[in-house]
């Protein structure tokens, strides 16, 4: 073939090249950027026993919430926040995934106690945690009465969880590149509309985090005749990474 040929077959080839540098391009603009993973946990535990199955067929299982974590980590979370209802020293199967989201994934965990008090027991499961990757998020005051041995008391590094006053404007990033999910496994845009319908994102077995974090269709922002800070933005890892970045 003349150099002119090889010209001539070669442009085409070279356009098709250019053409698919530009769709990956463009599909790497389009992918979801995550930073935070928070979840509640609601039951003591995160699956049912059987005979609760039938009634809480929606609660996640150990296995499904690793996939959580990865898929999570995997679009960029290196936060995972878990807002406990209950004691956590009841949550068995929550500290081999808080673990795993440290280990292999180098991710901080904020640990959230939203109940009145953290036990002996609690402390001692928090202590499994890689402490330097641990934080434990918890309004002023709220656990005076744990009594925590001088070790601890430099070990165990505990945040405010509710950093702002409520009622105003939440300075926070926002749930755009947050991921929301409550005890029962439905996505909310975050903690503060969670529960309202026009902020549900669906399950989260339902479709890939990913797909859920790129479909423009769904509520990604909180609409501002709402956007106050109330006790349900405790803890949302958007508004404490604000406020304790430095820390980290
Ligand atoms: S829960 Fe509150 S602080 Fe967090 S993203 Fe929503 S509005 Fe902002």
């Amino acid at each position: 073939m003349t150099a002119t040929g090889r010209e001539l077959f070669g442009l085409p080839q070279k356009f098709k090249r250019k053409v698919r540098e530009c769709v990956k391009e463009g599909e790497k603009k389009k992918e979801p950027e995550v930073s935070f993973l928070w979840a509640c946990v609601g039951d003591g535990k995160l699956k049912a026993t059987a005979g609760e199955q039938k009634a809480e067929q929606q609660s996640l299982s150990q296995q499904e919430w690793l996939t959580v974590v990865d898929e999570a980590a995997s679009l960029g979370a290196d936060w995972f926040v878990l807002s406990f209802m209950v004691s956590l020293s009841s949550c068995d199967d929550i500290w081999e995934v808080c673990k795993w989201a440290q280990d292999t994934h180098g991710m901080m965990v904020g640990l959230h106690v939203k109940t009145e008090k953290l036990t002996r027991r609690d402390v001692d499961k928090i202590k499994l945690l890689d402490l330097k990757q641990t934080r434990v998020l918890a309004r002023d005051g709220a656990l005076s009465r744990v009594k925590l041995k001088e070790d601890e008391k430099k070990e165990l590094i505990i945040w405010r969880a509710n950093p702002q006053e409520e009622g105003v404007p939440p300075n926070c990033q926002g749930p755009t590149r947050m991921i929301f999910v409550n005890a029962q496994g439905v996505l909310y845009t975050c903690g503060l509309v969670e529960g309202d319908a026009d902020y549900h994102m669906g399950h989260i077995l339902d479709k890939k985090l990913k797909g859920v974090m790129a479909d423009a269709n769904l509520p990604h922002h909180v609409h501002e005749e709402i956007h106050y800070v109330t006790p349900e933005c405790d803890a949302c890892p958007a508004l404490i990474a604000n406020y304790f970045k430095k820390n980290k």
